[in-house]
């Protein structure tokens, strides 16, 4: 069976179905090919189950710490089997919304694994094994990524999980050593913490999240220790063994000092590598390991177009969104050049973090002479009320004209506020715009008029 569209889409998440309902609304006949569940790594595997048990586990958090808000509440217990059900209901509601759109759309589903042929044309492969041929005058390759698994020695003897198999634990381990001290790990090392497993956290740079804001990455060091949790940063794991009870990591300083770490259970969250299979045919040129593209989305090959955590870059699904959607008006004959001056950026710990934007090192390093304030939460009304005070906002900007270039927040809520901050970005607000606004009484907000009025020598609070 044989059949031609406009425009075929191969990989069914935030960028592959996105890039889909654009193509369709650009008024293109649309295919989109799925080997699994549509929603792809984040709808089913990332971003929405962590944060389904994120919530639920800042709730434990709530409960326990109620006694000294003066609520007694007694002996707090829980079903992770209950949890894990309503994180499959959530999953699996969003899941059919998203064929409710395609259906919206006109999009033809197919459900296979595909396959780019040399002259073009997609093979696809049911689980069933049976093949379907798709043709497509654009392609857009949106099969995004899976974890990396590193050749550490042991390491395939001992069982582990992933991020693509943590969601499905069929009990909470006593204890667990978690490698990768990035966002997906640091997610997971508040969510076991919270559940009362014994974390560690095995990190080879000399800090937590390394990609992110340092002064960010210190409050959160500090607030998962007070949560229970052993931070082991500066660590390489050299190899690791079962141990007495389960497991045992082995891990090197810089010095050379070795050290034991024994654990239950592992989890593996050191980054995530493209997958390629699709393309395997295909001479497409390569970024390191990830799919190279042009300004305009499309890959060496003319007609081939690419978006998603297969290109690199921020490996975040409303990254993947905006180049599906950009890919696909291309595809369609259009000419939207992705844009990324100021993507947000997210981590859904206790407290949560958020940036927008040039960090001070990058925006220097760009020629920019910069100013940065940091205000700091301990005195925002909000924040105390909530007994949340330990964060700050911090503004980078550059110093003649006061143009806003990075935003940092770490806080409750500030996963919803760094919107702001990105708006700021995009409108090349000043430090004056900022300060000259009015933010409602008591918010966490208003520590963007704090921030920019400090630096701007005004300050009121600070
Ligand atoms: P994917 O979501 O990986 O989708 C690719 C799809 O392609 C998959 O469904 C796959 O089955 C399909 N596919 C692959 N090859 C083929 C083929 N040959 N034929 C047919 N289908 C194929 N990002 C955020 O922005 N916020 C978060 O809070 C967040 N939390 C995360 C938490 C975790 C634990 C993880 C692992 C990731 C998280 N992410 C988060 C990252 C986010 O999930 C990814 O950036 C996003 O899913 C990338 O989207 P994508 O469409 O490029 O790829």
């Amino acid at each position: 069976m044989s059949q031609t569209y406009d425009i075929a889409v191969i990989g069914g998440g935030p960028a592959g179905y996105v890039a889909a309902i654009r193509g369709a609304k650009e008024g293109k006949r649309v295919v989109l090919i799925e080997a699994d569940h549509l929603g792809g790594t984040c709808l089913n595997r990332g971003c929405i189950p962590s944060k389904t048990l994120l919530h639920q586990a800042g709730i434990l958090d709530q409960i326990r710490n109620a006694a000294s808000w003066g609520i007694e509440t007694g002996e707090v217990a829980f079903s992770l089997e209950k949890m894990l059900n309503r994180k499959n209901q959530v999953i699996a509601t969003l899941r059919t919304g998203i064929a409710g759109l395609l259906k919206v759309g006109k999009i033809d589903l197919v459900q296979g694994f595909g396959e780019v042929k040399p002259d073009k044309s997609i093979s696809v492969q049911a689980a069933d094994g049976l093949r379907t041929v798709v043709k497509a005058s654009s392609i857009i390759l949106a099969t995004g990524s899976t974890p990396s698994v590193p050749p550490i020695p042991g390491l395939a003897q001992v069982p582990y999980f992933t991020s693509d198999t943590i969601f499905d634990v069929e009990q909470v381990p006593k204890s667990i050593a978690i490698l990768g001290g990035g966002f997906i790990g640091v997610e997971f090392a508040c969510i076991f913490a919270s559940l009362g497993s014994k974390v560690t956290v095995i990190e080879m740079a000399d800090r937590l999240i390394p990609q992110e804001d340092k002064d960010a990455a210190s409050i959160l060091t500090k607030s998962l220790r007070k949560k229970g949790v052993t931070i082991g940063t500066g660590l390489k794991v050299t190899s690791i063994s079962k141990g007495d009870t389960g497991i045992e990591i082995h891990a090197q300083d810089a010095k050379g000092n070795s050290e034991a770490i024994p654990a239950d259970a592992l989890l593996v969250a050191v980054g995530r590598k493209p997958n390629l299979s699709a393309i395997a045919n295909l001479n497409i040129e390569k970024n390191g390991p990830f799919v190279q593209v042009n300004e305009y989305l499309e890959t060496s090959i003319p007609g081939i177009y690419a978006a998603g955590d297969v290109i690199g870059g921020w490996q975040l699904a409303h990254v993947a969104s905006a180049e599906g959607q950009a890919a696909a008006i291309n595809a369609a004959g259009g000419k939207q050049k992705g844009n990324m001056k100021a993507v947000p950026r997210c981590i859904y710990t206790s407290p949560e973090i958020s940036s927008v934007g040039l960090s001070e090192e990058e925006a220097k390093a760009q020629g920019y002479a910069v100013k940065t304030t940091i205000y700091s939460h301990a005195g925002n009304g909000k924040a105390m009320a909530s007994d949340e005070n330990s964060g700050f906002t911090k503004l980078i900007a550059e110093e003649t004209y006061g143009e806003v270039l990075g935003v940092v927040m770490v806080g409750p809520h500030v996963t919803e506020m760094i919107s702001t901050g990105t708006a700021f970005l995009s409108l090349e607000a000043t430090v004056d715009d900022v300060a000259n606004m009015i933010y409602p009484h008591p918010t966490v907000s208003e520590s963007f008029m704090e921030a920019a009025a400090k630096w701007l020598g005004k300050g009121i609070h600070a």
